[in-house]
């Protein structure tokens, strides 16, 4: 039986000035599934998911988010739909604590049902921050919850991130390079982190460069190079193709 396609990218185009950062790119993701996107740097990789998230508009094709196209909606929409994004660098509350960061997220999916009613909101806190905890919990962050999180080492940033998206509950998460400049430890905790969201059943797209990740975490994965899919496949076929061989790895195997 075919799953359930969670997102569908048909013939998405984008340009900037002369440069075609995305070429006729299609992709369908299934739920449940971690995608991964590999590729040379400036391949179109961070294009195509500020395409899904709204902050990029493209010159043309589709993008449809359970069925329904989300192009020309706002990233606020996009995120209330059910998208949440990892950036590239990690956009946190630096000045707040780890729990205060992890609350907000959790009071602004909520917002439209406290906007009439302080009472309901204020009573709401404490389950916002239960929840809050078991987020930090499974990310093993608890600890540190009181700390303020530009103390944080820069692995414990990008957790907290996650953390952030986490707790927002996202049908579809997206991470660009999530262990980019961690050390090993840091890189091997996000991995444990990852296989565990994945346990959870949560579909994911996850750009990466480090190849130890996305083979650890990948169900499925897309070669993007000068913004076109080359190749998409299980990771066996990906690591077995030599078109991906010959244009992503100069030749080198995997
Ligand atoms: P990747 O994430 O795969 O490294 P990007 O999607 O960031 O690649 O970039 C793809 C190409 O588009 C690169 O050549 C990059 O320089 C260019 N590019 C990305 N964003 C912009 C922008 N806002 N304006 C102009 N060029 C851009
Ligand atoms: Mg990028």
């Amino acid at each position: 039986m075919e799953n359930n396609i969670v997102l569908n990218i048909q013939n998405v185009e984008k340009t900037f000035g002369g440069l075609h950062a995305l070429n006729n790119v299609n992709l369908s993701i299934e739920e449940g599934k971690v995608h991964a996107i590999i590729g040379p740097n400036g391949a179109g990789k961070s294009t195509l998911l500020n395409v899904c998230i709204g902050r990029l508009p493209p010159d043309s094709g589709t993008v449809s988010f359970n069925g329904e196209n989300i192009i020309g909606k706002t990233p606020y929409e996009i995120n209330q739909a059910g998208i949440a994004r990892v950036f590239q660098t990690p956009e946190i509350f630096s000045d707040l604590t780890l729990l205060q960061n992890v609350m907000i997220p959790a009071f602004a999916r909520r917002d439209g049902a406290f906007k009439l009613n302080p009472f309901k909101a204020m009573s709401a806190e404490r389950e916002i921050e239960g929840e809050a905890e078991q987020v930090l919990e499974e990310m093993g962050l608890i600890e540190h919850k009181d700390n303020h999180a530009g103390s944080m080492s820069r692995g414990d940033k990008r957790r907290l991130e996650m953390a952030m998206c986490l707790v927002q509950h996202p049908r579809l998460l997206l991470l660009d390079e999530p262990t980019a400049g961690m050390s090993r430890h840091d890189t091997n905790r996000t991995i444990e982190t990852m296989q565990k969201i994945k346990e959870g059943g949560m579909t994911k797209i996850i750009i990466e460069h480090d190849m130890h990740v996305v083979f650890s975490v990948a169900d499925h994965i897309s070669v993007l190079a000068q913004g076109a899919i080359i190749a998409s496949g299980t990771p066996e076929e990906i690591k077995g193709s030599p078109v991906v061989q010959e244009a992503y790895l100069g030749g080198a195997h995997l």
